[in-house]
């Protein structure tokens, strides 16, 4: 079904609640009372005939409190791990506990963001959500943060979300969060206004995130929020960011409709979405006026228009896409390494075969592994 307002939501049918570290942990403890509201709402959805994966934060948070860490356990790299440990155990607990109240069995999914930029993987964890769903537990996602490095961390749980909602192909995502939603400037200045609907996480949207700070417990911010739109509104998923500081806030979020949604602005084909979901760029291909319009009529980027590349790669690493005044045209799959995009950068077909020595490839990036935006 289209999901176009907040109350649509109540009728999807396959739903991911996303819900921070904030609303789940109140001075290092669980904040059990919100906890069972939640549960009670999600057991709700599913008698209506909504499926419901969980994405839950908050280990990190229960972790440090439990092992006496400081900064919440994200001083640093090795502290965030060894709070997770600790806290998946206890929050994992938590929502079996919570779940098994309404004879709902919790299933625990920890990913990495391997896990999900690996195709192979990703389709590998979509089975698992999909056998989960069918046979009826509310899988219950977080990310593996005790074995991810920096390198190779979502670190939000929001982004994490959206990818989930596309691996699961789920019609809509709920953050539940501290806030309301978007505001069009800092929540605190007179005059600010929540923004309702957003059709396309533009600049301009994105300027309204300010520095993005978020609450203090989590990772995720306004930014992380708005990086998970543009994921879920390209993989055509209608996304919500709504206040969960109330109990039973997923059932008031759906009834009241208060928050901000990010329409899908278009439905990419399977294999296109999951690429333009991905997050791990290993460089940045530049490309001159012409070949900028090229590339917005469809067509793949040819070495002509090639004017830098930055990075260093091999032939099928995920490049981002820069037209020459640096911004961003979209990202996607490059046919060659670093080297040999810098070697052929500029030069004609024929050109091109002379400085490989071998016959050049089709293109640079082929527009059946590119997405814009
Ligand atoms: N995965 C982290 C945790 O469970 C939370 C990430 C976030 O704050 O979004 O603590």
């Amino acid at each position: 079904m289209a999901v176009n307002t907040l109350q649509d939501m109540a009728e999807a049918k396959r739903l991911v609640v996303k819900i921070g570290s904030a609303l789940l942990v109140e001075n290092g403890e669980p904040a059990l009372g919100r906890l069972r509201t939640l549960a009670a709402d999600i057991a709700k959805l599913r008698e209506d005939g909504t499926e419901v994966i969980v994405v839950s934060s908050g280990a990190i948070a229960l972790g440090a409190a439990r092992l006496g860490l400081a900064k919440g356990g994200r001083a640093n790299l090795a502290d965030a791990q060894a709070a997770a440990s600790v806290g998946q155990v206890a929050l994992a607990q938590l929502w079996a506990e919570v779940l098994g109240t309404h004879d709902i069995t919790a299933a625990q999914m920890l990913v990495t963001i391997g896990d999900l930029e690996d195709r192979r993987r990703y389709l590998n964890a979509a089975a698992t959500l999909e056998r989960l769903l069918e046979a009826g537990a509310v899988p219950v996602v977080n990310e593996n943060d005790s074995v991810a490095t920096e390198e190779i961390r979502f670190g939000d749980n929001d982004r994490l979300a959206a990818r989930v909602a596309q691996a699961a192909n789920a019609d809509a995502v709920l953050l539940l969060s501290d806030v309301d939603g978007l505001y069009d400037r800092p929540p605190h200045e007179p005059g600010a206004a929540l923004i309702e609907r957003v059709e396309g996480v533009t600049p301009e949207v994105i300027a309204m995130a300010g520095d993005g700070s978020s609450s203090g417990m989590g990772s995720g911010g306004m930014l992380a929020k708005l990086q998970a739109a543009r994921i879920a509104e390209r993989a055509g998923i209608a996304l919500t960011i709504a206040n969960g500081t109330a109990d039973h806030s997923i059932a008031q979020a759906l009834a009241t409709g208060r928050g901000t949604m990010f329409l899908p602005v278009r439905a990419d084909n399977a294999r296109k979405s999951w690429l333009g979901g991905r997050q791990a760029l290993e460089g940045v291909l530049t490309v001159d006026a012409g070949c900028v319009a090229a590339l917005s009529d469809g067509a793949s980027l040819l070495a002509p228009g090639l004017i830098e590349v930055e990075g260093d790669f091999e032939r099928g690493a995920l490049v981002s896409l820069h037209g020459p005044k640096g911004e961003r045209l979209g990202q996607g799959l490059v046919e060659y390494s670093a080297a040999e995009c810098r070697a052929i950068a500029g030069l004609k077909q024929t050109e091109q075969e002379a400085r490989l020595g071998y016959a050049p490839r089709a293109a640079v990036v082929h527009r059946d592994h590119m997405v814009q935006g």
